[in-house]
This record gives C-alpha cells, sequence and structure tokens, in this order.
C-alpha cells in the first residue's frame, strides 16, 4: 500500500538545522475581477543548506509565484497568503516576521534572480553604483569598501576589467553581460540562499549555458543552497540535486533527479518528458501532451490534469489523488495509479512511456 505524506515539519516548529528553507501548506491566491485565484495550492518542500532544488512545470503551473511568496515580494493585497501557511528560513518563519526584517534577509541572507535582467536593473544608475548601494545596505560598509566589493564580484562572475564594467550603465552591455551582472548583486553579500527565476531564459544557448556552469561553479564555491525554477528539464538534469514538478499550483511529482527523470512515476512529468527533441527520436513523431493547462477558474473537479491524461479513468474525474509515495525514499507523485486503485494499471502506463521514450534511458541533455 502506498503511504500518504505530510508536510516536512510539524506546524509552528523549526526544522533540522540542516534545513535551510522549508515551505509547510503553502497557498497563495490572487484576487482578480473575476474572483480568486489558487495560484499555489498547498504546497510544502525543504531544501537543505549547500543543496540544489529544481521546480519545473509549464507556465501557469505557480513555481514563479512560489518563489515570490518566499522572498514576500508579492503585493498584498491582491495576492493574499493562506492560514496555516509557513516558510522557515535558517531557523526563523519568515511569512509572519515584519517586513522591515525580512528586508534584511532579502539581498543579505537570501537573494533572487530574474529573468529578464534589463527589467531588474536601473537603467540611470551604473552597474558599480546598483552593486554597492546593495553591499553598503546589507552589509553596512563604508561606500568605497562596497564599491571594492562590487568590483570583486563582477570579478567572481568571470567579467573582464570589473574597474572599467562598474562604470558601465545597463544599457552598454549585452544580455549574458547583464545576467552575470544579476548574479553578481545576487551574490555580493553572500547569500545562503540563491533562488533563480528562468535565469538563462532570455539569453541565446551558448551564453545559457555558461551561465549555468557559473551559477553551478560559484554555489559549489560559496555552499549557498540554490533553487532553480525552470520550465526547461535539460536545465534541471544538468544543475540540480531534487526535483519538484508543479501543475496548476500543486507539486504533482517530487524526488531527486534521477527518480523523477528517469522513473518518472506522474504522467504529466512523464509527458513533459516525452515532448522533449533527443536523438533518439529523430525521424520520429514528437509527442505533446494534448491541451492545455486549463483556467484556474475553470479547473477539473478531482485530478487536475485528467483531461490531458491519456491514462484517465473514472475515479480520476470524481476523487482529487493525493500525493503518494511511490519508491523507498522521498519519490512521491500525484496520481491515483499508486493507489490499490490503480495498481492493475500502472505497468501498461509505464510501458507506454518507456515506448514512448524510445526505450532511451539517458537524462535529457546527456547526462548528469
Ligand atoms: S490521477 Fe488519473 S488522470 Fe490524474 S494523472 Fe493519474 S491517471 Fe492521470
Amino acid at each position: 500500500m502506498t503511504e500518504v505524506l505530510a508536510a516536512p515539519g510539524p506546524v509552528g516548529a523549526p526544522p533540522d538545522r540542516d534545513v535551510l528553507l522549508e515551505v509547510r501548506s503553502l497557498r497563495t491566491y490572487f484576487k482578480v475581477l473575476d474572483g480568486i485565484v489558487p495560484a499555489v495550492d498547498d504546497i510544502s518542500f525543504s531544501l537543505k543548506r549547500g543543496q540544489t532544488l529544481g521546480i519545473v512545470g509549464e507556465s501557469g503551473s505557480g513555481k514563479s509565484v512560489t518563489a515570490l511568496t518566499i522572498m514576500r515580494l508579492l503585493d498584498i493585497p491582491p495576492a493574499s497568503i493562506g492560514d496555516g501557511s509557513e516558510v522557515w528560513f535558517d531557523g526563523r518563519e519568515i511569512l509572519s516576521m515584519p517586513l522591515d526584517e525580512m528586508r534584511k534577509i532579502r539581498g543579505n541572507d537570501a537573494a533572487m534572480i530574474f529573468q529578464e535582467p534589463l527589467t531588474s536593473l536601473n537603467p540611470v544608475f551604473t552597474i558599480g553604483d546598483q552593486i554597492a548601494e546593495q553591499v553598503e545596505l546589507h552589509l553596512k560598509i563604508k561606500k568605497r569598501a562596497a564599491m571594492d566589493r562590487a568590483i570583486e564580484s563582477l570579478q567572481l562572475v568571470g567579467i573582464p576589467s570589473p574597474e572599467r564594467r562598474v562604470k558601465q550603465y545597463p544599457h552598454e552591455m549585452s544580455g549574458g553581460m547583464r545576467q552575470r551582472v544579476m548574479i553578481a548583486m545576487a551574490l555580493s553579500c553572500e547569500p545562503k540562499l540563491l533562488i533563480a527565476d528562468e535565469p538563462t531564459t532570455a539569453l541565446d544557448v551558448t551564453i545559457q549555458a555558461q551561465i549555468l556552469e557559473l551559477l553551478k561553479s560559484i554555489q559549489q564555491r560559496t555552499g549557498s543552497a540554490l533553487l532553480l525554477i525552470t520550465h526547461d528539464l535539460g536545465v534541471v538534469a544538468e544543475m540540480v540535486d531534487n526535483v519538484i514538478v508543479m501543475y496548476t499550483g500543486q507539486i504533482v511529482e517530487q524526488g531527486t533527479v534521477h527518480e523523477v527523470l528517469l522513473e518518472p512515476r506522474d504522467p504529466y512529468t512523464m509527458g513533459l518528458l516525452e515532448s522533449i527533441p533527443s536523438v533518439e527520436k529523430r525521424g520520429g513523431r514528437l509527442s505533446a501532451i494534448k491541451g492545455v493547462v486549463p483556467s484556474p477558474f475553470n479547473l477539473p473537479p478531482a485530478c487536475r490534469f485528467e483531461p490531458r491524461c491519456p491514462y484517465a479513468w473514472d475515479r480520476c474525474r470524481t476523487v482529487p489523488p493525493d500525493l503518494n509515495r511511490v519508491g523507498s525514499g522521498g519519490h512521491l507523485a500525484r496520481c491515483h495509479l499508486h493507489t490499490s486503485e490503480g495498481a492493475g494499471r500502472l505497468p501498461d502506463a509505464l510501458q507506454r512511456h518507456r515506448t514512448a521514450l524510445n526505450l532511451g534511458r539517458t537524462l535529457p541533455t546527456g547526462g548528469h
């Protein structure tokens, strides 16, 4: 029999010391003209110090809202956080802490890198001034020392002639260079947690690889934990230890990168993997998940993936699936195939998935 897992830790109690970030029963809503949208719907996960966690999903899955909620960067209202939601960071519950205190954590112990650096950098200040201002504010050091720190961080992210670059404005740099500046800014205060939201999506493929390599090496050197948000399973395969797959605001699968990418147990994850082009599939038909992500105002009544799922049966239309344990460790999947009612259908689903992948047993971009 499968077992339904509860939230990681007991309500109101701090997690173990080796856990840097623990999210418990997090729910984030948006009040819009047509009603209330549950953008993040009861998710729980934890990230240990120095580790890397990927959150994957299509647009509208709630992955970016999760990050913005953790960093308390959402305007409340129109956003609101559900009762009972908890986010523990470095031993403190941060959703309930005064905003002044949260600001000290943000940019200091926890930093975020956004998808489009041009919109995150201020066009009227030099790069050096922007990094130095943040360092001055958070580390309480003098302007001269803060500028030296800015130069050091540009050097760390591989920007040549940093003494000259600090005097430049964002528009004088390429997209790849600006993203490096954003990473330098995020790292300038040596955060314990770095959240990167689609950090390479706006960049061309060669620069993407360089930025990911840079993030990985800096993370290994500084020991920061990394929460990486992406729609790209290839990036996940290269970068993370553990993965969460989100769909319509819920976690549908979570586990180690090997479990989720090599032994997926949720039909949505299987569909995402089957739709990745690969050498083995050359000449064959590329499968895509049929249909579209449902409107948050019109979610299917039970399993939210049911209208798009090739394995759906009656139960999927009437009973919402729980997040079930599907292996010996922390591998979880939100699917009735992993209950006693669906056990007879599971072998067929797994076989069809293997066939769709053309029996390829490699990770999406060639191994981890
Ligand atoms: S619960 Fe049913 S519809 Fe939902 S993913 Fe599993 S098999 Fe598909």
